[in-house]
């Protein structure tokens, strides 16, 4: 058995494009917050210099990351920033001097067994680059290396548009064999998964070639092309055929599941030092006029990278950080491009046309469609009911909020919208639940 979604047109316009490197503007943004968990805490002040891979944010708590410079110059300001979920960060303002000096701190990390190489993961600054932003040391600090016994390496890029990770695949293949060779001198790792989807041909052949360094350790996995073939759960059921429990993790299932951007840049810290500060960006919809992939330092304005690729050849009606079916809509072109930004997307006004919505028909599309099985269409009635027990029943916290029931939905309902909010009120019920019950 296969888990499903939806099948969703791939327009993979820039898969052929190798990403062509843009230098940064004048003025660059920081955000404290660039991944799950704790935002960073800032280690610089105004006036303070700072060069390419200059510390700006220390790690904020166990879950967190370190933040640092993509470019050299001075600290502007500090000012704070509205994120996309209504929270202020801190957000370091620096002057880009042009120069682009590398700080003295760069240099490659002395790895020598698994407390090391953790430790340089969680000062290299990567975290989950395909979008979801947890922080790789936290995820790869499993203790116990006897827990690991698989490892998958996603490659699964199933959301339209995106092919910044195909991009990896095709020129960074490289980067991703040491870092196969890495988990397996640190972790002990003895299989490894490479899960693409069938329509990535080019991708399969090259990662093949690269299992074949690896001793039989190495299987390359043609996977369904369907939408989220590269949710985790649905990466980890159809790659390996294992079940990731309800409320459990992967490595639960003796699987840790690493995205094939993230493994590569985990490789070229401990090889030179250079922390992430730079991203590969897939930049492309009907407003854009000249769609590329592009390398983009973490900070740069959007504004700035649509430029780079010929600015708009229409007005946009919406603008995406991240795909179609995930990616979060902004409003203020001046936000950056962090380090779980995959892609930027612009839509004209037509495209960017909400569907007509209409009462829903009971047709059960979007449980049919929906990975897990959920009824999103009884969360929406108990949410408007207040009725938290039904939510709890019907498994709402479940939701990844992939939109797969939303796509399929012939009535045009805004589901995902309407499951977050579910969500969010199932979760302040469950914790009062606890509290009192302590
Ligand atoms: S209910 Fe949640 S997990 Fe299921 S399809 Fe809708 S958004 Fe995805
Ligand atoms: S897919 Fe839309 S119309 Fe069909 S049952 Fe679900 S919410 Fe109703």
């Amino acid at each position: 058995m296969t888990l499903f979604g939806v099948k969703v047109p791939h327009r993979k316009n820039t898969k052929d494009k190798k990403p062509l490197r843009m230098s940064a503007p004048s003025l660059m943004y920081y955000p404290a917050s660039q991944h799950i968990g704790a935002p960073g805490k800032p280690v610089v002040k105004v006036g303070d210099t700072v060069n390419v891979g200059s510390l700006l944010f220390e790690s904020g708590g166990f879950v967190g990351s370190p933040i640092y410079s993509s470019v050299s110059g001075k600290v502007k300001k500090i000012e704070d920033m509205l994120q996309s979920n209504g929270s202020y960060v801190p957000c370091v303002v620096v002057e880009n001097d042009g120069e682009n000096v590398i700080d003295p701190s760069v240099k490659a990390p002395n790895v020598n067994d698994y407390d090391s190489f953790i430790n340089a993961v969680k000062a290299s600054g990567v975290v989950g680059l395909g979008g979801a932003g947890f922080p790789t040391a936290v995820k790869l600090g499993v203790g116990d290396v006897s827990r690991i016994e698989i490892v998958v390496i996603n490659g699964a890029e199933c959301e339209p548009y995106i092919t910044s990770d195909t991009r990896t695949m095709l020129d960074r293949s490289e980067d991703i064999s040491e870092g196969i060779h890495l988990l397996r001198k640190y972790l002990g790792v003895e299989k490894v998964v490479i899960g693409i989807e069938k329509n990535k041909p080019e991708c399969i052949e090259e990662m093949k070639r690269i299992a074949g360094q690896h001793e039989g350790v190495v299987e390359v996995k043609p996977l369904p092309s369907i939408y989220p073939q590269g949710g985790e759960k649905v990466l980890v059921y159809n790659a390996t055929g294992r079940v990731i429990g309800e409320g459990k993790l992967p490595i639960d299932a003796g699987v840790i599941v690493i995205n094939c951007t993230t493994l590569a840049c985990i490789a070229s810290y401990i090889r030179d030092g250079m922390p992430l500060v730079e991203k590969c960006v897939t930049v492309d919809g009907s407003a854009v006029k000249e769609p590329q992939n592009v390398i983009v330092p973490i900070g740069t304005p959007a504004s700035a990278v649509f430029d780079f690729c010929g600015g708009f050849k229409e007005e946009p009606g919406k603008v995406l950080y991240g795909g179609p079916m995930m990616g979060v809509s902004v409003s203020d072109l001046n936000a950056p491009v962090i380090k779980q930004t995959n892609a930027l997307i612009a839509f004209n006004e037509k495209d960017a046309m909400p569907k007509k919505t209409t009462p829903c028909i009971r047709c059960g599309r979007c449980t049919n469609t929906c990975p897990f099985g959920l009824a999103p269409v009884s969360f929406a009635k108990a949410y408007e009911q207040n009725d938290m027990e039904m939510l709890e029943k019907l498994r709402a916290n479940l939701c990844m909020e992939c939109g797969c029931c939303a796509y399929a939905c012939p009535a045009g309902i805004p589901l995902v919208q309407k499951n977050k909010l579910a969500k969010a009120a199932l979760a302040a019920y469950l914790k009062k639940k606890k509290e009192e019950n302590k």
